[in-house]
């Protein structure tokens, strides 16, 4: 009996050693013998390993360690094992009828401990078949134990993200490949009016119209969502694909923006009244101001000359700012119609320089523009608003002297403009922000550049009315930036003739 359990306590794990309850080995795997100096057998286990971690005084600070992962070393051979003591059934034992088997393998973290372990590679093969299952076996328990602890942190990590998709508050589902909603986090239960396990296992069309496919997906989609009661509410978020092994689920994850767009309408009717009444005023002020710039009101002294230029200069900003605001306004709400008619990018080409070729001049700014001339069908009006502001902004922006470039190119269905300038550029981490409301560049030197912030969301929102897109990128030769726009050449749904 003794000789068949050392037999397999030697072929699971050649490092082990068996003690009594004193702590006196009673017999050493063969591993074991081999980094020890002298026979074990009847000593205390404290003269042949000393404890590393949990940190002991001698064997008796051993007792209950049953079970506990123990990092130790061999005394004579420096060799540094892990284990794991068990309590053992023992035949033929004086103090009681368990002893402790500690099963332990080599703690290999480099090429000398490997050596040290004293199972070299090269013993493996058919010549010495046991060793290559000693080994084998030692591997697989050490992965095990990484394993065991890997599932513990899984669960931890597990723990917290259960706990945020509860108390989240947008709305959570998660679909399976049929459609059908698997599972919904509370707030996706509150927005949806029922009760979570009355939504498990619904179709999501149920609740959802007009939902997007996965691949047409992105950041911020809208859906109209229908509530129990009938009622229906708006939502915007997002929805993903999740591969796990074996299996293809997608998530959305939602949120009400009623209240939302309620605020927003809100203050875009605020705005547009506010604008509509700054702008009787403002034309009654800058009217006088005109007029006694321009003699009509008598000889002006040169300083008064000065400040009522100054004061025209404002009163032009805010009238822009002004008109700014309430172009955004419409163009936001679909309020601003669109005229389209066709004509040649050479005309555009041509009204554009006529109207940016005085501040180009005091600019020392020479202006390039090279056209294919070709015929396209939009709001020649808006499409110029668009083009002077991309190109008097690479104008203000420019060093003197230099040139702005201005491309008009077709290609296939639609036309190319790209406006070139040789200023600073716009960092490229800024470039996706650069057409937001309000939003300017800080060079750091504060200098008034004369503009509202404006320009290019009203541009994206124009060249969007066509069906189009627009951008920017650093200039070719690394310095300055080229804006583009495309758009197609039939705009405005238009069909060419
Ligand atoms: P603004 O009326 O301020 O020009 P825009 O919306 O047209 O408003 O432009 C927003 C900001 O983008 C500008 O304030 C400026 O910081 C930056 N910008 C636009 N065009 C250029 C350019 N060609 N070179 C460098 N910066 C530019």
């Amino acid at each position: 009996m003794f000789q068949t359990i050392t037999a397999l306590l030697d072929f699971a794990s050649p490092f082990h050693v068996c003690c009594d309850r004193e702590w006196n080995v009673i017999c050493v795997g063969p591993s074991m013998a081999e980094h020890l100096d002298s026979d074990p057998i009847g000593h205390p286990l404290a003269d042949m390993l000393s404890f590393q971690r949990p940190k002991l005084d001698g064997p008796t600070g051993l007792n209950n360690l049953a079970g506990q992962l123990v990092l130790l070393r061999i005394k004579h051979s420096g060799l540094d094992l892990r284990g794991q003591w068990n309590d053992m059934p023992w035949p033929g034992l004086d103090s009681g009828d368990a002893g402790r088997v500690l099963l332990c393998s080599p703690w290999v973290t480099g090429e000398d401990q490997w050596r040290k372990t004293g199972l070299k590679l090269r013993q493996l093969g058919p010549q010495d078949g046991s060793g290559e299952y000693l080994l084998l076996l030692a591997a697989a328990r050490e992965q095990a134990l990484d394993v065991a602890r890997l599932a513990d942190l899984a669960n931890a990590r597990g723990n917290v993200l259960e706990a945020l998709v509860q108390r989240m508050r947008e709305g959570l589902l998660l679909i399976d490949n049929e459609g059908r909603i698997e599972s919904a986090n509370p707030a996706a239960s509150a927005l949806l009016g029922r009760r979570t396990n009355e939504i498990e296992h619904m179709p999501l069309g149920e609740f959802f119209t007009k939902l997007p496919s996965l691949e047409d997906s992105s950041e911020d989609i809208e859906w109209e969502v229908q509530k129990k009661n009938g009622g229906s509410f708006k939502a915007r978020g997002s929805r993903y694909g999740i591969t796990t092994p074996g299996k293809h689920s997608e998530a959305l994850l939602f949120r009400d923006v009623s209240e939302e767009e309620q605020t927003l309408q809100m203050r875009r009717t605020f705005l547009s009244m506010v604008s509509h009444e700054l702008r009787t005023p403002l034309t009654a002020i800058k009217a006088p101001l005109g007029m006694s710039l321009s003699g009509h009101l008598g000889e002006l002294s040169p300083k008064v000359r000065d400040v009522l230029k100054i004061a025209t200069r404002n009163a032009d900003r805010l009238h822009q700012l002004v008109d700014d605001v309430i172009d955004l306004e419409r163009l936001e709400s679909n309020a601003l119609p669109m005229t389209p008619s066709e004509f040649k990018s050479s005309e555009l080409a041509q009204k554009l320089r006529e109207g940016l070729s005085s501040a180009a001049a005091d600019a020392q700014v020479a202006l390039d523009f090279k056209d294919e001339d070709f015929t396209l069908v939009a709001d020649q009006g808006r499409i110029l608003q668009v083009l002077t502001n991309l190109v008097g902004n690479a104008i203000r922006h420019s060093p003197k002297p230099s040139t702005v470039h201005l491309r008009m190119l077709q290609r296939d269905s639609y036309a190319r403009c790209e406006v070139t300038d040789e200023g600073p550029g716009i960092p490229a981490d800024l470039r996706s922000r650069i057409f937001d409301r309000f939003f300017q560049v800080s060079s750091g030197i504060e200098q008034p550049t004369g503009g509202t912030g404006l320009g290019l969301a009203i541009s994206r929102l124009i060249v969007a009315q066509h069906g189009g897109t627009i951008g920017v990128d650093g200039g070719p030769s690394g310095c300055g930036s080229t804006f583009w726009l495309e758009i197609p050449l039939a705009g405005l749904g238009v069909e060419q003739p």
